[in-house]
C-alpha cells in the first residue's frame, strides 16, 4: 500500500521540478507524454493485469477527447469540471464495448480485432460528421485548462497536466497492490480457476474495462488541452498500435512500465526524428520485433530480474483461520443429478446418468479412462452444462446455472490437472479462493490485505509444509504440491461440497495416504461431503464411505468399497481395478 504512494509523490515532486527546471519546451514534451503515459498505463491495466489485449483504448481516449474539445470551446469556465466529464464519457464508453464484447466470451483475438475495428470505423465517422468533429481536419484553438480565473498559461497548464497525470498513474498503481489486482491476474492467468471459485469473470471483466476507459476518458483529455486540436487520426491504426508497443517495451502488468515505455519511446522520437526522420520509423520497428526478440516480459521485469528481484513481488499476507461453512441441516440432500444426458456433437459422453448424494459422505467416483467421470464433475459444479437432466444442489435447483453461481452455492471443485493461478504467491493463491465468497470488485478494491480462510484449508497447507512457502510463487511448485494447493484452494471459499478429481495423481504413496487421513479428518470433523474421482485403489479403501462406478457413460454399480471390488460386473467391464 505504503509503495506506490511512495513512488507517487516522489515523482509528482520530481516531474513538478522538471517542469519548472527544463524550460518550457521540455515541459511540454513531458506533460504531453505523461498523458499518454496514461494512455499506456490504462491498457496495462486491462491488458497487463486483466489479460484483455485491447486495441481499442483509443475509444475511450478519442471520444473523450473530443468530448473535452466541444465542453471547453462552449463552457471554456469549466473546463476544470470537463475532465470529469471526460472521464465519466470514457467510462460509459468503455462499459458499452465491455458489455457487448465479453458477454458471448470471444477468444482474446476477436476481442483484440473487434477493438481495432470499433477505433478504425470511429475514424472514419470522425472524419464524416463535419458539424461536430471539425471532420478531416478536427477541431483546433481548443481553450487551455482554466481553473476560477484567467486561462492558464502553457507553463502552469503543463506543470498540472504532468501532475494530475503522475497522481492518476499513482491511484492506478495502488489499485493494482489491492485485492482487486491479484483477482484480475487471477483473471489473466486462469479464468477457469476463478470461475469456480465464485468470480463471475465477465462482469469483473466489464468493470476492469470501465475503469481502463474512465483511466484513458482523462488521458484523453489532458491530451486535447496540451495539443490543443483534436483529429480523426486519434483513433487511427498508428497511435492504437503505438500503444500497445509502448505497453509492451516496458513491460505489461507492472503499471510503470509503460510509463517508462512510453516516456522513454516519445522522448527518443522527438529528438532523434528531428536528425533522422527519413530513419525513425524504421528504428520504431526495429526496437519493436528487438524487444519482443531479447526482453519479451519488457524492460522493467527484465531489470528487475537481472537484479535478482521476482517482476511481481507478492507483500506478506495474513491468513486467519475461520470456522468452515456445513452443508448439513436443512435436511435436503447434498446433491441430485438426474437423468443427466452430455453429447459433444455425436459423442454421447454421459448416457442418462443419475447419482445422489443424500447424507454427506466421502463418496469415490471410479471408472475405466475416458468413461465421462470428469464430464460429470464438470456438470455437477457449472463448467459444462447437459442437454438433458436436471442438477439439484443443496436444496436448490441448479441446473443451467454458470460455474461461479455454482461456487457461490457452495460446490467447490479440484480439478483432474492442478489449476493454481501461476502468478501469485501460495497465500494469494489461497487468499484469492477466500475473497472468491464475497467478490464484488469495489469490495475488493477497499478490503484489507488479508483473508479471512476456513480453518480446514489452513490444516491443509500445515499439513503438507506449504505454510513456510507461503510467500513462494505458485507456478514453481512440483505437481504434487499444486494439488495440494488446489485442495486447499477448494476449501478457502464458500466450500459446502467438495468435488475432487484425481487430486493424488502426482502424489508419492505415503503423500496419498496422507491426503486420504486428512479428508476423513476433515469429513469427520465438520461433515463436508465430497465426491472424489481416483484410481488408486489403496486410497480409495482407505478414504471411502461408498463407491460409484461409471462405465461408458452410464453408471454401472454402486456401494461399499468391498462389494463394488467384487461385483462380477465391474470386474468384467472395468478390467483393471489396481489391487
Ligand atoms: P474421464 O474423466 O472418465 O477419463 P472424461 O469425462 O474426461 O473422462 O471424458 C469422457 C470422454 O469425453 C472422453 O472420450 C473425452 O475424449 C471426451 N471429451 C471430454 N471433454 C470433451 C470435449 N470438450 N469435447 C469433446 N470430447 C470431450
Ligand atoms: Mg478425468
Amino acid at each position: 500500500m505504503k509503495r506506490p504512494l511512495g513512488y507517487g509523490a516522489t515523482a509528482a515532486v520530481g516531474v513538478a521540478v522538471a517542469s519548472v527546471t527544463l524550460g518550457d519546451f521540455r515541459a511540454g514534451q513531458l506533460s504531453l507524454f505523461l498523458s499518454l503515459a496514461v494512455l499506456a498505463v490504462s491498457l496495462d491495466l486491462v491488458w497487463g493485469y486483466a489479460g484483455i489485449l485491447s486495441l481499442g483504448q483509443l475509444l475511450p481516449f478519442g471520444i473523450a477527447a473530443y468530448t473535452t474539445a466541444r465542453l471547453a470551446a462552449a463552457a471554456p469556465a469549466l473546463t476544470l469540471p470537463g475532465l470529469l466529464v471526460a472521464t465519466l464519457v470514457g467510462a460509459t464508453v468503455a462499459a458499452g464495448v465491455g458489455i457487448a464484447a465479453f458477454r458471448r466470451r470471444p477468444t482474446p483475438v476477436v476481442i483484440g480485432l473487434l477493438t481495432l475495428v470499433l477505433s478504425l470505423t470511429l475514424e472514419q465517422v470522425a472524419e464524416q460528421w463535419r458539424d461536430v468533429t471539425g471532420g478531416f481536419n478536427g477541431l483546433t484553438d481548443i481553450p487551455r485548462i482554466t481553473a476560477f480565473g484567467p486561462e492558464w498559461s502553457d507553463s502552469t497548464q503543463d506543470l498540472f497536466i504532468s501532475v494530475v497525470a503522475v497522481a492518476v498513474i499513482t491511484l492506478v498503481g495502488l489499485l493494482a497492490t489491492r485485492p482487486i489486482g491479484a483477482v484480475l491476474i487471477g483473471i489473466r492467468d486462469n479464468e477457469r480457476r476463478m470461475e469456480a471459485l465464485g468470480y463471475d469473470t465477465v462482469a469483473l471483466k466489464v468493470w476492469v474495462f470501465t475503469v481502463g476507459g474512465a483511466v484513458a476518458g482523462l488521458a484523453g483529455a489532458l491530451y486535447v488541452h496540451r495539443t490543443g486540436f483534436v483529429s480523426p487520426q486519434i483513433f487511427g491504426f498508428a497511435l492504437a498500435t503505438n500503444v500497445v508497443l509502448w505497453t509492451l517495451v516496458g513491460g505489461r502488468g507492472t503499471i510503470i512500465g509503460p510509463v517508462i515505455g512510453t516516456l522513454a519511446i516519445n522522448f527518443a522520437s522527438a529528438t532523434l526524428a528531428d536528425v533522422w526522420l527519413q530513419y525513425w520509423t524504421l528504428a520504431t520497428g526495429v526496437i519493436f520485433v528487438a524487444a519482443v526478440a531479447l526482453v519479451p516480459e519488457g524492460l522493467v521485469p527484465s531489470l528487475l530480474r537481472a537484479a535478482g528481484r521476482p517482476p511481481r513481488r507478492s507483500r506478506d499476507l495474513r491468513l486467519s483461520a475461520t470456522a468452515p461453512v456445513t452443508a448439513a441441516g436443512n435436511g435436503s440432500a447434498v446433491f441430485e443429478a438426474t437423468g443427466v444426458d452430455k453429447s459433444f456433437g455425436f459423442f454421447k459422453v454421459l448416457d442418462g446418468v443419475t447419482l445422489t448424494m443424500d447424507e454427506p459422505e466421502l463418496r469415490c467416483l471410479i471408472g475405466p479412462n475416458g468413461a465421462g467421470k470428469s464430464t460429470l464433475l464438470d456438470v455437477l459444479c457449472g463448467q459444462q452444462g447437459c442437454q438433458n437432466g436436471s442438477i439439484t444442489t443443496l436444496g436448490r435447483d441448479c441446473t443451467g446455472l454458470r460455474a461461479w453461481e455454482f461456487a457461490r452455492h457452495g460446490v467447490s471443485r479440484k480439478f483432474q490437472s492442478p489449476q493454481v493461478i501461476g502468478s501469485l504467491s501460495v497465500a494469494e493463491n489461497i487468499a484469492v479462493a477466500a475473497w472468491g465468497a464475497d467478490p464484488s470488485p469495489w469490495r475488493l478494491t477497499f478490503a484489507a490485505w488479508e483473508a479471512r480462510v476456513p480453518e480446514t484449508s489452513l490444516r491443509m497447507l500445515e499439513r503438507t509444509g506449504l505454510d513456510v512457502r507461503a510467500g513462494s510463487g505458485a507456478g514453481g511448485l512440483s505437481h504434487g504440491d499444486k494439488q495440494w494447493l488446489e485442495i486447499a484452494m477448494a476449501m478457502a471459499g464458500h466450500c459446502r461440497v467438495l468435488l475432487l478429481d484425481e487430486p493424488t495423481a502426482g502424489m508419492t504413496a505415503a503423500e496419498s495416504l496422507a491426503a486420504a487421513e486428512l479428508l476423513r479428518e476433515v469429513h469427520t470433523d465438520y461433515r463436508l461431503p465430497v465426491l472424489i474421482v481416483e484410481h488408486d485403489m489403496a486410497f480409495i479403501r482407505a478414504v471411502a464411505d461408498r463407491v460409484t462406478v461409471l462405465a461408458r457413460g452410464s453408471l454401472l454399480a454402486d456401494g461399499t468399497v468391498a462389494e463394488v471390488e467384487n461385483d462380477p460386473e465391474v470386474v468384467a467391464v472395468y478390467g483393471g481395478v489396481d489391487r
